[in-house]
């Protein structure tokens, strides 16, 4: 059969958060495409396929990123000593205004699809700008990746700089449309996802026509939600008949109640947000570096998560400046031990088992059956090679596990496969 192969190594993967099964010196089978699973010793049937032996590394699903600004890429990093606002103004707005050049978004798109290959990601939802022809481009460099990628134009009409907002929201439904019928359907890896920027960049009647269109064309949304108190306060001023932040995309049934949808930050979001995102399956994106670095506050991952939500990791390029989920797995954990500080202790710290979930099969549950290795889950898997981190004892595998998720990079990352592909 196609793309049916074995790998072999100390397997590490979470069904549920509170643990993660480790089977060393184990043997993962891919049939088609799809794990067929994880044994201890390689069952007779098997014995044919080809066998990759990985030894000593540690093979765990390939991670999700929920959330990410590919035309933020390049200025990752700089910065960072400045609020939200600020940060928009100095870095953001300037630099995504500059993907009107196509050369320039050439050049910057492959630094940016160069890194993601490379890295533990095999899943990502990613912003691009309000220009369609770099966001084709950015979609063909990312094809070929091999990542599975959802990309998404941005619409964005109102309260923006002038060098860097659209006409109107016809002109943006006209650029969108344009930009769907050529895209859609058009890929092997990559496919679009509506992105209105956020509330108080799109106006009633812009988010009104992104309704439309979802339901025309059935496309999941992105966008961000309840990030930065100041923020939340404007959302109140342009919406004063919306309850609550969330119901300005629910009304025009961008909340996930005509198709997937992710929302970003989360970080304020009261109880009748949150009741609404579990009633329609709403992902929300936890992004904890994005969450220190803006100092937007610290999203309450641990409530969403005893709630039941839907919830993954985002790197949020580049208000965070790391391109690593294993990284926004280590500051998941940390950002938890400060929200249980400072805001409220009876929101007991992520461990590291559960912010290993939401960065595998938790963000990997928007894609489908992705970020696990029980059966029938994509062949999505990374080989992580701990040899550059020494220690002086003889550590077993969840240690090791553990310190890659807190010591490693992209270095560690030794081989990747998406849907059974071998990318390197
Ligand atoms: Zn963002």
């Amino acid at each position: 059969m196609e793309k049916s192969f074995v790998v072999r190594g100390h397997i590490c993967y979470s069904p549920v958060p509170e643990k993660i099964e480790i089977v060393e010196n184990g043997y993962l089978v891919c049939e088609d495409q799809r794990v067929a699973g994880v044994f201890e010793t390689l069952p007779e049937q098997y014995a044919a396929l080809p066998l990759t032996d990985y030894g000593d590394r540690l093979i765990i699903p390939g991670l999700s990123d929920l959330h990410l600004h590919a035309p933020q890429y390049a200025f990752r990093s700089l910065g960072m000593d400045m609020e939200l606002m600020e940060w928009l103004n100095t870095h953001t707005f300037p630099e995504e205004s500059k993907y009107a050049d196509l050369d320039y978004a050439a050049r910057a798109y492959e630094i940016f699809a160069n890194d993601l290959k490379h890295s533990a990601t095999t899943r990502a939802a990613v912003f691009a700008t309000l220009h369609v022809p770099a966001t084709k481009l950015l979609m063909d460099l990312l094809e070929q990746t091999q990542v599975k990628a959802f990309v998404g134009k941005v619409n964005m009409d109102r309260n923006c700089p002038d060098f860097l907002c659209e006409k109107d929201s016809a002109t943006s439904e006209m650029d969108t449309r344009r930009w769907i019928e050529e895209t859609m359907g058009a890929y092997k890896n990559i496919q679009p996802i509506l992105t209105p920027r956020f509330t108080p960049a799109c106006s009633d009647d812009l988010m009104e026509r992104i309704g439309r269109l979802q339901k025309e064309y059935h496309l999941p949304v992105q966008s961000h939600l309840s990030e930065n108190p100041g923020e939340i306060a404007f959302v109140g001023e342009l919406c004063p008949d919306a309850g609550f932040y969330g119901e300005t995309y629910d009304r025009y049934g961008l909340f996930g109640a005509n198709g997937p949808s992710i929302m970003a930050h989360c970080v304020y979001s009261g109880d009748a947000e949150v009741e609404l995102m579990k009633k329609r399956g709403v992902f929300v994106a936890h992004c904890p570096q994005s969450n220190l670095n803006l100092a937007s506050g610290i999203a309450p991952a641990r409530k969403y998560m005893d709630r039941g939500l839907n919830m993954g990791l985002g790197t949020d390029i580049a208000g965070g400046y790391s391109l690593s989920i294993l990284r926004a797995m280590a500051d998941a954990v940390g950002m938890s031990k400060m929200y249980w500080r400072l805001v409220d202790e009876s929101c007991r710290p992520l461990s590291v088992s559960e912010s290993f979930y939401l960065g595998t099969k938790g963000g990997g549950a928007f894609f489908g059956k992705c970020g696990s290795f029980e059966e029938g889950y994509a062949a999505d898997l990374v080989v992580l090679d701990d040899a550059s981190l020494p220690h002086p004892q003889a550590l077993d595998v969840e240690k090791r596990l553990e310190r890659v998720i807190f010591l490693g990079d992209e270095r560690n990352v030794f081989a990747k496969y998406v849907e059974g592909d071998r990318v390197f």
